[in-house]
């Protein structure tokens, strides 16, 4: 956005008036006309969402102009997101926790009960899951939602649960109080739409190949079907390097936190693969802005029919909480 000053006018009492309603000002010069250079100033994007006509009308400004955002909805949206009750994003971090899979009614059962002695808010587990092999364990679909949900009301938690194909939505949005998009359908824009419309919250989680932007616009098509908010969530990027299992990108969450002002959660355990790596980057994120972190967990990693070794141990979740809410080095 470009904000013309009037001939004249003072400058720096339109910049302090700009800044005072969190613009993003950068000061510009353009070639005027007898009565010397135009000052312009140059709105940066990330700053606070504001109605133009808000700024034209203060003291000075000649007129408010330039490029519409391609993601109005997103840009009002505000950092927290009511779920159930609880405001995600209000500066308390919330923790996402779970298998990867639900794979049977009593380890979901036993797993919710030592999450929620741990303060945990959001049962997490898999019913449909996005497998690169159709080989692999695809999840144990329908039953494991009831399973899932019976295991979260039975500690009043939350679920969070992914919908993998348009026909799942409905299910999944009668059963999960977050539905979560995964990375492989970020731009799965039929399936986003469905999405929205089921008007739940949703996490959407970024692609491994999306820009930013990309991924505002996967939370715009959600915004505009009909969820009441979406929470964005990082979960890496495809790197060069082995090493890891994604590139988790924290600058991105920074970006969305504090220039955004969005909701943004982080997943360290699909971002490293490792769960040695898991708490280090779940300090990070929580350093960047974010507003939780989600951890996958289960009570026998190594027979885990999906991403044992990227899971945490209830007890190593135990210590991981300690550190991260402030209690532990
Ligand atoms: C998941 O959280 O279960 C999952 C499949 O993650 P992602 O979409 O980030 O790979
Ligand atoms: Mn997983």
């Amino acid at each position: 956005m470009i904000v013309t000053l009037r001939p004249g006018a003072d400058a720096d009492a339109v910049r302090r008036a700009l800044v005072t309603r969190g613009q993003w000002v950068t000061p510009a010069r353009a070639a005027g006309g007898a009565e010397g250079a135009v000052v312009h100033f140059v709105i940066a994007p990330g700053s606070v969402p504001v109605d133009p006509v808000e700024l034209s009308q203060i003291e000075g400004v000649a007129g408010v102009a330039g490029p519409t955002s391609a993601h109005p909805r997103v840009d009002a949206h505000g950092p927290t997101v009511d779920v159930r009750g609880l405001r995600v994003g209000d500066g308390r971090p919330v923790f996402m926790c779970g298998p990867c899979a639900v794979e049977s009614e009593e380890q979901i059962r036993a797993i919710a009960a030592r999450l929620s002695a741990l303060g945990v808010e959001f049962l997490r587990g898999g019913a449909y899951k996005p497998r690169t092999s159709p080989y692999a364990f695809q999840g144990r679909g329908g039953e494991a939602l009831t399973w899932l949900r019976r295991a979260a009301d039975a500690h009043g938690m939350r679920v969070v649960t992914e919908a993998l194909g348009e026909a799942d939505v409905s299910l999944v949005a009668e059963v999960a109080d977050l539905v979560q998009v995964g990375s492989r359908n970020m731009q799965n824009y039929a399936l986003l739409k469905a999405v929205g419309r089921a008007g739940r919250p949703v996490l959407l989680k970024r692609a491994m190949s999306a820009t930013v932007e990309e991924w505002l616009l996967a939370g715009e098509y959600l915004l505009t079907h009909g969820a009441p908010g979406v929470i964005f969530c990082e979960r890496g990027v495809r790197g060069f390097d082995p090493e890891t299992r994604n590139l988790l990108d924290l600058g991105a969450v920074a970006l969305l936190a504090h220039a955004c002002r969005l909701p943004v959660v982080v997943d360290p355990s699909h971002g490293t693969g490792r769960r040695d790596l898991v708490l280090p980057l779940a300090r990070a994120a929580l350093a960047a802005g974010a507003a939780g972190v989600m951890i996958e967990t289960h009570d026998n990693p190594g027979a885990a029919l999906s991403d044992g070794p990227q899971a945490l141990l209830p007890e190593q979740l135990r210590e991981a909480l300690a550190v991260l809410r402030g209690g532990g080095a």
